[in-house]
């Protein structure tokens, strides 16, 4: 089916591309794209010239532990979103400079980008307009998030020829070999079968993103993870540690887990031991489970040397913890910081996300989600809530088929009632205050 005799006489250049992100605000958080890293690294592996960019890599200010600002410049408000009466951004290396990179880079045979927040895609249809002004006979591929919740959505956007949704690596490639008319000789049948990702891509370097597993067995209604991923994936105690003897030779101090639910995974107090004897700080920016935070795992994130921590918990109304996937309640939290502290850590070492502007959840819950964990002496993250199409409550509070992606992004607090946004405003502030006070 695949003449191998002169497929690589037929596609030699390959650009990846992280596109620009456009919100009203964007942190990077560790921010990497995995799926499009991994997906370069195979097909560099596989013998093709890989270009890869990421827009984001251009930040902005001091960064500490290999996270911060990224540079951003003010741009024209999409017409969904101008009630907002915010100023709107596209967050990313500067236009210029995207231009100055792709005149000096070989013509690419093929052009894979990947996507993330279904309301970012205006960065997408900005990147793919300046590609196909720089290389109008290249094939744009979008995959990645955004391209699997809204397929119909990102089908139609300007200048992208292809739309590959979903996240088996092997359908993926699949579809990109057909595309390209090229045959890839790659099978992956389990996680410990996909590469160890190659950062080299990144000239500049002051933090590595990595997971241990995929998806998640909860249920939360709100939550993409369940949706995206059908089964639980794990690396094998014996990859996690291949991977890491890897990443001592990029000389980076911060590396930080994206999984969906990191303490699940059932080798993990192995792993935790097999860390703390690497030279690295470790990160969790998404939230962990309370329920799982053990004395014993306490001590060993903490012999780990594990310095961000973020457990999620969403509200402390009994009835609605339930209601909203059943993964906490507040006796859990209690004893997740019991142990954490008595391991070493401090309270206020400790981020506890919290769920606001939820249809559900009105704000003098929210009120007294925040009291309790001010009493705790715990950060306090509050996370807007955005609805995610495909999920059960994103099909109740999102119309995919009338409604702009736009109007999913969490910054709009659209489910805030009118008499509440005063109290909801006056919350954050305090949240605000409260945090810059516990840092000390
Ligand atoms: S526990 Fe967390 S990752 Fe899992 S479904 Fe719920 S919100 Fe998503």
């Amino acid at each position: 089916m695949y003449p191998k005799k002169n497929w690589k006489n037929r596609i030699k250049t390959i650009l990846t591309i992280n596109p620009w992100v456009t919100d009203f605000a964007f942190y990077d958080l560790w921010f990497k794209p995995l799926g499009l890293l991994y997906i370069s690294t195979i097909l560099k592996n596989s013998g093709f010239n890989v270009r890869f960019m990421d827009l984001l890599q251009s930040h902005k200010g001091k960064r500490k532990y290999g996270k911060g600002k990224v540079l951003h410049t003010e741009i024209e408000t999409p017409d969904a979103l101008k009630w907002m009466e915010r100023k709107y951004y596209q967050y990313g290396i500067a236009d210029d400079n995207f231009r100055k990179k792709l005149e000096n880079i070989e013509k690419p045979d093929l052009i894979l980008m990947t996507s993330f927040m279904t309301y970012w895609y205006p960065g997408i249809v900005k990147t793919a307009e300046i590609l196909k002004e720089y290389f109008p006979h290249a094939k744009i591929v979008l995959g990645g998030i955004y391209a699997t919740l809204m397929t119909d959505h990102a089908k139609k956007l300007k200048n992208v020829d292809y739309v590959i949704s979903g996240n088996d690596y092997n359908e993926i490639l699949l579809e990109i070999s057909k595309i390209g008319d090229f045959k890839i000789d790659f099978k992956i049948n389990g996680f410990d079968d996909l590469p160890i990702i190659d950062y080299s891509f990144y000239s500049e370097l002051d933090s590595i993103t990595t997971i241990n597993s995929i998806g998640c067995p909860f249920h939360c209604p709100y939550c993409a993870a369940p949706i995206l991923y059908g089964n639980q994936l794990y690396k094998s105690i014996e990859y996690i540690k291949k991977e890491f003897d890897s990443f001592i030779k990029y000389n980076v101090k911060d590396i930080a887990f994206y999984d969906d639910a990191f303490l699940m995974h059932p080798a993990i107090k192995d792993i935790l031991k097999a860390l703390s004897h690497y030279p690295f700080r470790f990160h969790l920016p998404n939230g962990i489970h309370a329920r799982f935070v053990t004395e014993e795992i306490a001590e060993l994130l903490f012999n780990a040397n594990f310095t961000t921590l973020r457990i999620g918990y969403e509200v402390s109304d009994a009835s609605l913890q339930k209601e909203l996937g059943g993964k906490v309640n507040n006796r859990m939290i209690i004893a997740a910081l019991t142990n954490l502290k008595r391991a070493g850590y401090k309270a206020s070492e400790i981020g506890v996300y919290i769920l606001g502007g939820h249809p559900k959840i009105p704000v003098e819950v929210l009120e007294h989600s925040i009291s309790f964990l001010s009493d705790l002496g715990v950060r306090i993250y509050i996370s807007e809530y955005s609805p995610v199409p495909g999920t059960p409550e994103g099909d109740i509070y999102y119309d995919k088929l009338r409604e702009d992606p736009l109007l999913t992004n969490n910054s709009l607090m659209r489910f805030i009632k009118e008499n509440e946004m005063d109290k909801y405003r006056k919350l954050k502030n305090f949240v605000r205050k409260y945090n810059g006070e516990i840092a000390g």
